[in-house]
């Protein structure tokens, strides 16, 4: 059994011959009919479901653990003292051939059912309670058919001769897990006996299904040679044993055989998954980009990774599990570069989700990966301030908005952003005079503000007014664009040369 190169416990489905890897269902491409590898994108070769469970006889040992618990343990030996009974009582050989049919019938059914479940992927053995709540007809139809192969079989000797007989019975034997199992499958007597099902299962199934017999052949002789040991010094005890280990060997059997049924599942056209396989086989777009980026990952592949979070941001601008991911990763793996990049990204997406709580503990965490980090965007900038003013964060709230005008000079909330600095400042001991040279820097900035919105209007009017012009005789001169104030140089005659905080934090009062 190979396992999925990025799930070490998965069984893989699917065989990349470019990269010579294994992948499990969650780990390749399925937007297409066919299978794709996330990493090369070749078409995929499919391992199928047999790959997936462990051959049977990789499994012998938990097989013979299988019935090893009180509740079948109890089962097999009260059956085996029941039969054992029956041949003690030939003088009431009504009563012998009932009991002894007891026994068997019992023993029949909880295997079968143990058959059941094993083919539905179900490795514990069935309680023996819950064995015979089918109902007694299943049983007999087993009998049935256990009845006319044996009878077949007999006749074929009686009438045909002993070589022509015998090969019959080496045939029924061989065949007879295989009618089982397609009873299992379909619970129809006529089908399971129908000779070319038999055979139709056989060629499924292969070679593993002539180790089933053989292992079958062993078991049988097993018991024979056991009789024969101990049959020598205890008559009585060796039946008695003899009967326990059949029965045991008989259980064992029907579960190898369930779970025969169960590993080439898909080949015999039956599948015990399908149910919850059916619900999960459609992913959606953004499940499989997200399993693209699990991949990409444990690929080491961080350019490509890096790639794949970019167009999951744009693609999901609203799901928190890319952003969160994503941050997680580059915090936990100190990328500094990366996350001045990304800062503000998730700053950004946090501000649309409403997770304002959040903001400042983030911006932090984004300062210890990279500790120059600043967001560029003057929106940001302010609304980080505002909140590390609540906080008392006074120095970093400075950091933030110092010098912002000459970084953003067309951002129209500069006189609310001088505003906020100027009562940050007030709040720093000896930090006075720059509070005050902010407010007047704020009074400055929104005069200037004023002016270029009225001048802007002017513009506005001006060119309407052209326009108009324009509109009445189309061959007239083009008006002459005064043009607005020089955008920027406005307000670079101000500047405001902070006093750097430390020394004055470190003065006594
Ligand atoms: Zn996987
Ligand atoms: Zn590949």
């Amino acid at each position: 059994m190979d396992y999925c190169k990025y799930h070490p416990l998965d069984g893989a489905t699917y065989a990349c011959r470019a990269c010579n890897s294994r992948q499990c269902d969650k780990c390749v491409d399925d937007a297409h009919r066919a299978a794709h590898c996330f990493v090369c994108g070749a078409v995929l070769e499919s391992l199928g479901s047999a790959n997936t469970v462990e051959p049977f006889w990789r499994r012998l040992k938990e097989a013979f653990k299988y019935p090893v618990n009180a509740n079948s343990m109890s089962l097999i030996v009260i059956t085996a003292i029941i039969s054992v009974l029956a041949a003690l009582m030939p003088f009431l050989w009504i009563l012998s051939l009932a009991m002894y049919l007891f026994a068997a019938g019992s023993l029949m059914k909880y295997s079968f059912t143990c058959l059941e479940r094993t083919a539905m992927g179900e490795m514990k053995a069935p309680d023996v309670m819950d064995a015979y709540s089918g109902g007694i007809k299943l049983l007999l139809q087993l009998v049935l058919m256990t009845v006319v192969l044996t009878v077949l079989v007999g006749a074929a000797y009686y009438y045909l001769g002993a070589a022509l007989g015998g090969l019959l019975g080496f045939i029924a034997v061989f065949s007879y897990p295989a009618i089982l199992i397609r009873f299992a499958q379909t619970e129809n007597m006529l089908e399971a006996m129908n000779p070319f099902a038999a055979i139709a299962l056989m060629a499924a199934i292969g070679l593993p299904y002539g180790l089933l017999i053989v292992f079958m052949l062993i078991m049988m002789t097993s018991v024979g040679v056991l009789h024969e040991w101990i049959g020598a010094v205890f008559p009585a005890m060796s039946y008695l044993l003899q009967s326990i280990v059949s029965n045991y060997y008989t259980v064992v059997m029907f579960h190898l055989m369930g779970y025969m049924l169960f590993q080439y599942q898909e080949q015999l056209g039956y599948s015990a998954r399908s149910d919850e396989d059916d619900e999960g086989s459609q992913r959606s777009e953004q499940e499989r980009l997200s399993a693209k980026i699990e991949v990409m990952l444990k690929e080491g592949d961080y350019e490509q990774l890096v790639k794949l979070y970019y167009h999951a941001f744009k693609q999901y601008p609203n799901e928190p599990l890319f952003f969160d991911k994503f941050f997680d990763l580059l915090y936990a793996c100190k990328k500094t570069a990366l996350m001045e990049d990304y800062g503000l990204t998730y700053l950004e997406f946090l501000n649309r989700r409403k997770r304002f709580d959040k903001l400042t503990p983030t911006f932090k965490q984004i300062l210890f990966v990279a500790p120059d980090y600043l967001p560029d965007s003057p929106i940001m900038r302010v609304q980080l301030a505002t909140l590390l003013k609540q906080q008392g964060d006074s120095k970093l709230a400075v950091k933030l908005l110092n010098g912002i005008h000459k970084l953003y000079p067309e951002f129209s909330g500069l006189p609310d952003a001088y505003n906020l600095l100027a009562d940050i400042l007030t709040e720093i001991p000896n930090m006075q005079l720059q509070a005050d040279k902010c407010r007047q820097m704020a009074v400055q900035l929104k005069r200037k503000a004023d002016e270029r919105q009225a001048a802007l209007v002017l513009q506005q009017e001006q060119k309407r007014v052209t326009e108009a012009q324009a509109h009445h005789k189309p061959t007239g001169v083009k008006a002459v664009r005064k043009g607005g104030p020089p955008s920027g140089t406005t307000i670079s005659g101000l500047t405001l040369e902070l006093v750097p905080l430390e020394p004055v934090a470190e003065k006594p009062d």
